[in-house]
């Protein structure tokens, strides 16, 4: 309880950004403070340590710190999932929607083998369009998705929810309600 209460202080809160009446959650003092990163990425990835994990999946951008972390300590390959027209080599793209419009992701086609054990990792899930697409997206590679892991969850948009409900666990370890 300590841990997520020290956790949460790390995590600047920017009324009003990027629009009026929302507020961000900004991870960027979390990862500057050398305790708080380190014990963000320690607490994600426990439940995994000793388990088989092929690939971690980060979502652009705030994904490929984490992610880049967490796959370090599991000794685990690195996977980007990136905005479109990024990737320079053959791509599989997904569009999914945004508050206002859509945009895409794509990944490398040859990035994850079939039933490989992946984990997707993204800083914040809120109404869990990101994360669902990326699901899908994984899934499609024939990727076997251990888990999606996030700091922070928003559970009042129901995003982790609508994962769960895909059969994918979910593990964050904030909440903002
Ligand atoms: P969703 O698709 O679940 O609605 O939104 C999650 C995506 O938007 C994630 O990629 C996340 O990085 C970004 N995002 C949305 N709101 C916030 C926020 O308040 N703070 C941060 N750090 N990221 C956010």
């Amino acid at each position: 309880q300590r841990l997520i209460t020290d956790l949460k202080a790390a995590i600047r809160s920017i009324p009003d950004y990027p629009k009026p009446g929302v507020v961000f959650r900004d991870i960027t003092t979390l990862l500057g403070d050398a305790r708080a990163f380190r014990r963000a990425v320690d607490e994600l990835v426990h439940p995994f340590a000793g388990g088989r994990v092929d690939k971690v999946a980060g979502i652009e951008a705030r994904g490929f710190i984490l992610g880049g972390a967490i796959a370090h300590q599991l000794s685990s390959g690195f996977v980007p999932i990136r905005k479109k027209g990024k990737l320079p080599h053959e791509t599989v793209r997904i569009a999914y929607s945004l508050e206002y419009g859509v945009d895409e992701m794509e990944i490398h086609t040859d990035a994850i083998g079939q039933g490989e054990r992946v984990i997707l990792v993204d800083d914040l899930i809120a109404t869990g369009g990101t994360a669902v697409a990326a699901t899908q997206l994984l899934r499609q590679m024939g990727a076997n998705i251990v888990a999606a892991c996030f700091i922070i969850d928003l559970p009042d948009l129901g995003g982790a929810k609508k994962l769960r409900d895909l059969g994918v666990e979910v593990r964050s370890l904030v909440s903002f309600e």
